[in-house]
C-alpha cells in the first residue's frame, strides 16, 4: 500500500535508562519511550495491521456484531421461542454466515469464542464460509464487566488482560484477523467518575497493544450507555473527555492508530431526555465531538447500534455521512441489534425461514452500507424493528 511507511509507526524500544543526563535535553523519542516488550512484534504485524483496519473501513463497508455471550444469545433466541442450544446457536450463525453477497455490504464479523471455533452444520469452519463470502473473521477478547470500587455503584470495569497475549495468538492462528474489547461508562450526575474514566480507558489501550503484537487490529469500544435523563451537549461533554482519555493512553502504550478502529456510540441523549432530536444534531454533534478527538490517522469509525431501531441507526449513520466534515475517517456501522433484529424475527427458528431471513439481514446491511456513503433513504428498506432494541443496563 502507498502509505506503508519507511517512517517508523511505533516508537522504538529504547530504553530509557540508556539516555544520556549529561546532554541538556533528551530526544522526544527517548524521553518519552518506555522499555517495550523485547520482542516487539508489532513491527512484524504494521502492514498487515495497516491493510486490515482500511479494508474493513472500504467505503459502503461495515461491520456485523454477532459476539453476544452464550447468555445474551439466550435471551435472543427466547425471544423467537428458540431454546439456547448448541445446535440453535450453530443454526443460527450458519444462516448468517452462508449469506451469499453479505460481503457486498459486511466487511468484517465479530464473533464469540464458540463460534471462531465451530463448524456449520454441514462441517465447514464458519472462519472458511466468512472468508468465502469476503467476510474477516474477528473476536471478542474481554472477558466482560465487574464492579468498580471506589466508583458509583453501577460503574464498572472490563476484565480479560490476563493471558490475553497467549489468546490473541492462538485466534489469529485459527483466522480471527481483528478483535473487540467493549469498556462500558455511565452518565449521571456524578459520573462517569475519574477512576472509571481512567481505569476503562486505560484497559482499552493496554488491550490494544497486547492484541496488535499478536496481528490483531483491535477495535477499542468506549461506549457510554444511553440511559439517562441528559440532554444531547452533555453527552458530547463526556464523550470528549473520554476520547481525550483513550488516545492519551493509545499514546502511551505505543498503540498503532494507522492499525486500529474505533467504535463508539452516537452521541444522543439519554434514553429518559423528556425532548426530542432530529438525526441532523446527532450528525453534527457527533461529528463535531470525533473531529476534537479522534486522530486522523485512525481509518474508521464504526458505530454501535446502543438499543437504536434499524431504521435510526441506519438514518442517523446517513445524516452525519452528508454532512461537511474535516474528519478523514470512514463513519460507519458495527452493529449487533440494529442490523440482526428483523434477520431473528423472519427466522424465527423454522427452516423454511432461513432464506427469508437471509433477505432481511441483506436489506439491513445493505441499508447502512448506503448510510455510511451518505445516501440512506429512510424506509427504503424494510424492517420488522419498529420499536428498537433499548435496554436499561444493557449487558452484551
Ligand atoms: P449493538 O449494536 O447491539 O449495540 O452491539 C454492538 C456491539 O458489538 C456492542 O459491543
Amino acid at each position: 500500500m502507498a502509505f506503508v511507511n519507511a517512517l517508523p509507526l511505533t516508537r522504538p524500544a529504547t530504553n530509557v535508562s540508556n539516555t544520556s543526563f549529561v546532554s541538556s535535553r533528551p530526544t522526544p523519542t527517548a524521553r518519552r519511550t518506555p522499555v517495550l516488550h523485547p520482542t516487539m512484534s508489532i513491527e512484524q504485524y504494521q502492514d498487515e495491521l495497516i491493510a486490515t483496519a482500511n479494508k474493513i473501513a472500504s467505503p459502503g463497508k461495515g461491520i456485523l456484531a454477532v459476539d453476544e455471550s452464550t447468555k445474551t444469545i439466550g435471551k435472543r433466541l427466547a425471544s423467537i421461542g428458540v431454546e439456547n442450544s448448541e445446535a440453535n446457536r450453530q443454526g443460527y450463525r450458519g444462516l448468517l454466515f452462508n449469506c451469499a453477497g453479505l460481503g457486498d455490504y459486511i466487511s468484517g464479523a465479530i464473533l464469540f469464542e464458540e463460534t471462531l471455533y465451530q463448524d456449520s452444520a454441514e462441517g465447514k469452519p464458519f472462519v472458511d464460509c466468512l472468508n468465502n463470502i469476503g467476510i474477516i473473521p474477528g473476536i471478542k477478547v474481554d472477558k466482560g464487566l465487574s464492579p468498580l470500587g471506589n466508583a458509583a455503584s453501577f460503574e464498572t470495569w472490563c476484565t480479560g488482560l490476563d493471558g490475553l497475549a497467549e489468546r490473541a495468538a492462538a485466534y489469529y492462528k485459527q483466522g480471527a484477523r481483528f478483535a473487540k474489547w467493549r469498556a462500558v461508562l455511565q452518565i449521571s450526575d456524578s459520573t462517569p467518575s475519574k477512576i472509571s474514566i481512567q481505569e476503562n480507558t486505560w484497559g482499552l489501550a493496554r488491550y490494544a497493544r497486547t492484541v496488535q503484537d499478536a496481528g490483531l487490529v483491535p477495535i477499542i469500544e468506549p461506549e457510554i450507555l444511553m440511559d439517562g435523563d441528559h440532554p444531547i451537549a452533555r453527552t458530547a461533554e463526556v464523550q470528549e473527555e473520554v476520547l481525550a482519555a483513550v488516545y492519551k493512553a493509545c499514546d502511551m502504550n505505543g498503540v498503532l492508530l494507522e492499525g486500529s478502529l474505533l467504535k463508539p456510540n452516537m452521541v444522543v441523549p439519554g434514553s429518559d431526555f423528556a425532548g426530542s432530536t432530529s438525526p441532523e444534531e446527532i450528525g453534527t454533534y457527533t461529528v463535531r465531538t470525533l473531529e476534537r478527538r479522534v486522530p486522523s490517522a485512525v481509518p474508521g469509525i464504526m458505530f454501535l447500534s446502543g438499543g437504536m431501531s434499524e431504521e435510526e441507526a441506519s438514518v442517523n449513520l446517513s445524516a452525519m455521512n452528508k454532512i461537511d466534515r474535516k474528519g478523514p475517517w470512514s463513519l460507519s456501522f458495527s452493529y449487533g441489534r440494529a442490523l440482526q433484529q428483523s434477520c431473528l424475527k423472519t427466522w424465527m427458528g423454522k427452516p423454511e425461514n432461513v432464506s427469508d431471513a437471509q433477505q432481511a439481514l441483506l436489506a439491513r446491511a445493505r441499508a447502512n452500507s448506503q448510510a455510511n456513503l451518505g445516501k440512506y433513504k429512510k424506509g427504503s428498506e424494510p424492517s420488522l424493528d419498529a420499536l428498537g432494541t433499548f435496554e436499561k443496563g444493557y449487558k452484551y
